[in-house]
C-alpha cells in the first residue's frame, strides 16, 4: 500500500463538531448565552462551545487556511515535478 493511503485519515477531520447543548453555556467567542437544547459547535481541542454564528465563522476561517495550505502543497509538488532545485536547509 502506498504511503499516502496508509496515512490518510478515514474521514476528513474537522476541528469542530456540532452538538446539542444540555446545560446553559456561554459562547467562548462572543459570550452570548447558548440555551439548553440549542445547536452549538464544540472545538475538538479545547472543548470550547461556540454559538452557531461564531462557529460557522470559525469553520470558514479554518477552511480558508486549509485551502491556502493545500495550494502551497500543490505548488511544492509541481515545483518538485518541474525539477526545481531543492533548497538546502
Ligand atoms: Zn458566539
Amino acid at each position: 500500500m502506498r504511503w499516502a493511503e496508509r496515512h490518510a485519515p478515514s474521514n476528513p477531520l474537522v476541528p469542530f463538531s456540532p452538538v446539542i447543548t444540555v446545560d446553559r453555556v456561554t459562547c467562548a467567542s462572543c459570550g452570548r448565552a447558548i440555551h439548553p437544547n440549542q445547536r452549538a459547535l464544540e472545538a475538538r481541542e479545547s472543548g470550547d462551545r461556540l454559538c452557531l454564528t461564531c462557529g460557522r465563522r470559525a469553520l470558514m476561517q479554518w477552511a480558508d487556511r486549509r485551502r491556502l495550505e493545500a495550494a502551497a502543497a500543490r505548488r511544492l509538488a509541481q515545483d518538485l515535478g518541474a525539477g526545481a532545485e531543492t533548497r538546502v536547509a
